[in-house]
C-alpha cells in the first residue's frame, strides 16, 4: 500500500492477529495520477465486522468522470495501447499478475477489511486474479479472425480490433476479482477504460491502481474514479465518448444503465442477479450435496450472485436432506472474518442487512417454516457487536408465489421446497426471472443432463460446484444478464469484428452511367 505518497495504517481487529495494511485515503486514478474529486469530496468506507470508519474515499462527481473518461480517450485515440502488439501489451498484463501474485495477501486483507469476506475465502481470489491477467493476455495472441476464399476470386477474412473507451461498473462483492474479469479482457484487447468500483468495497480497486501505476501502463489506459452509483456510475454510462458498458450488479441497476446509455448507443455486457435452484433427487450422493448445499449458499457470507439459495428435494428424502442442512447452518462458524478459522462473516452494510433481515421477516409472514438462524447471532465478542452479522438462515417449506422463492436476498438465507416428480422440479426451477446458475444432484447420469438442460441456466453443474475452467463462458439468462463473460466470449464484447472484402482479379461491375 501507501504509493504515490500516502499515509498509510494499520488496523488489526482481533488481538494477536496479523494487522492488514490499509489505505488511508483512496484516490480517484485519472491519466496515470492519483488526484482527489475536482470538489474535493470524501466519503467513508466501512469495516462490516464492526461498522467502524476504515478510509476516506474521494467522492467522484461529474467532472471527475468526464477528466477520467477524456484521459481514456486520448490514450485510445492518440496513444500507443491499441496500437501496440498484442504481445506487447501481454507483457504489462504480465507484469500486473505478478504484482497481484507478490500482494495477494495484502489484497486479500485490505479485502477482508473492506467486505467482510472471511480471509480463508478472500485468499483464493487474488491469485484467480492474477490468473485471469495471464490468460487473458495469453489468449488475444491467439484470437484468429477467420477466412473464407472463394476459388480463386475473392479473400473475405475477419480481424479483432478493440472498441474503444469501456466503463466497467462493480458490484461490492469479491469486488477485486470481478474487476479483474473486466479489466483483463478489456485491456488485452487494447480498449482503454475507467473502473467504478462499488461504493461499498472500493479499497481493492485502489490497490489495483497502485499496482497498474507500478506496471508502468501508459497513461490514461486504465483509470478509476470511486463514488455513487448516482451521480458517478450514471455519468459514465451517460457519457458521450464511452463506447462500452460492462455491468456487474443487480437486475434493476441494470435495467436504469440500459435506459440511461440508450441515448449514446453504447455496447452492454451484463451479469446480474440470480435465485439459483438446487435440485436433489432421491437417489443422489446425498452427503456431497448437503455438503455443497451448504457451502453454496453461506460462502462469501451468501453475498455471492451463484449462490444456491432454493432448495428443491425430492419427496421421500426431503425432510432429511432440509434438517441435515439446518443442523450444518446452525454449527458454522460465525466470527470475525479475519480469523482463518471463520466460516461465515458479517453482512457488507448496515443497509443490506435490514433489507435481508426484511427478507426473513418476509418468509415468516409468508408462512414458510423457520428451521434455524434468522436472528443477530448472540454472543459475538464485544468488538464485532456492532458489525452487521446475521446467522445461517434455512426457511422449510417455501411456496413458489412467496418473496423468499422469488426474489435476490444476497445473504445467508436458503429456502427449500420439496417436488414430487422431474417435471416439477424443472418448473419449480424456472419458476423466477432469473436464470443465471444451477446444481443438479442424482445418480442417474441421464437424467442429470435431461434435468441441467431443462433449467434456463447459463451454468449448470451436475453433481458438483463452483468449478469451472477460464475458458468457458460464465453468465445468465433471463433477467440474471445479457452477454457471457470469460474465455473468448468475453472478446466478442471487448473487440469489434471488421470484415475485409478483397477481390484477387477484376470481377463484373455493373458500369452504371457508362452508357
Ligand atoms: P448494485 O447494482 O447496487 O451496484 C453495482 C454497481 O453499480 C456499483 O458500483 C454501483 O455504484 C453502481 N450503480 C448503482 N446505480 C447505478 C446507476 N444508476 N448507474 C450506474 N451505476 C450504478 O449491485 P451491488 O449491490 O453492488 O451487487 C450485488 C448484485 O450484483 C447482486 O444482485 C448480485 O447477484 C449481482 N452480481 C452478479 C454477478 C454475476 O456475475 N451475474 C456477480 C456478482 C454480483
Amino acid at each position: 500500500g501507501g504509493a504515490m505518497g500516502e499515509a498509510v495504517h494499520q488496523q488489526g481487529q482481533g488481538a494477536g492477529r496479523p494487522a492488514a495494511t490499509v489505505p488511508r485515503q483512496a484516490l480517484h486514478f485519472i491519466g496515470g495520477r492519483f488526484v482527489p474529486g475536482k470538489e474535493g469530496r470524501f466519503f467513508t468506507t466501512l469495516n462490516p465486522a464492526t461498522n467502524r470508519p476504515l478510509a476516506e474515499v474521494a467522492e467522484g462527481s461529474p467532472d471527475d468522470v468526464d477528466a477520467a473518461v477524456q484521459a481514456a480517450r486520448r490514450a485510445f485515440d492518440e496513444g500507443p495501447w491499441p496500437r501496440m502488439l498484442p504481445a506487447e501489451r501481454a507483457r504489462y498484463l504480465e507484469r500486473i499478475a505478478d504484482r497481484i501474485e507478490a500482494r495477494s495477501e495484502a489484497i486479500a486483507r485490505v479485502e477482508v477489511l473492506d467486505t467482510g469476506m472471511p480471509v480463508s475465502q478472500a485468499r483464493g481470489q487474488a491469485a484467480r486474479a492474477a490468473e485471469n491477467f495471464r490468460f487473458f493476455a495469453r489468449r488475444i495472441q491467439d484470437l484468429g479472425g477467420h477466412v473464407w476464399q472463394v476459388g480463386d476470386r475473392f479473400v473475405n477474412y475477419v480481424v479483432h480490433k478493440p472498441v474503444g473507451v469501456a466503463g466497467l461498473i462493480t458490484p461490492w462483492n469479491t469486488p477485486f476479482m470481478l474487476a479483474t474479469w473486466k479489466v483483463a479482457p478489456c485491456l488485452a484487447a487494447g480498449n482503454t477504460c475507467v473502473l467504478k468500483p462499488a461504493e461499498w468495497a472500493p479499497l481493492s480497486a485502489h490497490m489495483l491502481a497502485e499496482i497498474v501505476a507500478e506496471a508502468g501502463l501508459p497513461e490514461g489506459v486504465f483509470n478509476v474514479v470511486h463514488g455513487f452509483g448516482e451521480p458517478a456510475g450514471a455519468s459514465l454510462v451517460a457519457h458521450p465518448a464511452v463506447n462500452l458498458i460492462s455491468f456487474t450488479g443487480e437486475t434493476t441497476t441494470g435495467k436504469a444503465i440500459m435506459a440511461n446509455g440508450a441515448a449514446t448507443l453504447k455496447r452492454y455486457s451484463f451479469e446480474l442477479g440470480g435465485k439459483s435452484p438446487v435440485v436433489i433427487f432421491a437417489d443422489a450422493d446425498l452427503e456431497r450435496a448437503v455438503d455443497a448445499a451448504v457451502f453454496g449458499v453461506f460462502s462469501l457470507n451468501g453475498e455471492r450472485c451463484t449462490a444456491g439459495s432454493r432448495l428443491l428435494v425430492e419427496e421421500p428424502v426431503y425432510r432429511d436432506v432440509v434438517e441435515a442442512v439446518a443442523r450444518r447452518a446452525a454449527r458454522i462458524r460465525i466470527g470475525d472474518p479475519a480469523d482463518p478459522r471463520t466460516e461465515l462473516g458479517p453482512l457488507i452494510h448496515p443497509e443490506h442487512w435490514r433489507r435481508v433481515m426484511g427478507y426473513v421477516e418476509a418468509g415468516r409472514a409468508e408462512g414458510a417454516e423457520l428451521l434455524t438462524g434468522g436472528r443477530r447471532p448472540p454472543g459475538l465478542p464485544p468488538e464485532l457487536a456492532g458489525g452487521n452479522y446475521l446467522e445461517a438462515t434455512v426457511f422449510a417449506g417455501a411456496r413458489p408465489g412467496t418473496r423468499v422463492f422469488q426474489e435476490e436476498i444476497f445473504g445467508p438465507v436458503v429456502v427449500a421446497t420439496p417436488f414430487r416428480t422431474e417435471d416439477e422440479a424443472v418448473r419449480l426451477a424456472n419458476a423466477v426471472r432469473y436464470g443465471l446458475a444451477a446444481y443438479v444432484w442424482t445418480r442417474d447420469v441421464g437424467r442429470a443432463h435431461r434435468v441441467g438442460q431443462a433449467i434456463d441456466a447459463g451454468m449448470v453443474w451436475l453433481n458438483s460446484q463452483n468449478v469451472r475452467d477460464l475458458r468457458t463462458p460464465f453468465g445468465g439468462m433471463k433477467d440474471s444478464g445479457i452477454g457471457r463473460e470469460g474465455g473468448d466470449y468475453s472478446f466478442e464484447f471487448y473487440c469489434e469484428r471488421q470484415v475485409i472484402h478483397v477481390a484477387l482479379g477484376e470481377h463484373p461491375i455493373p458500369r452504371f452511367g457508362a452508357g
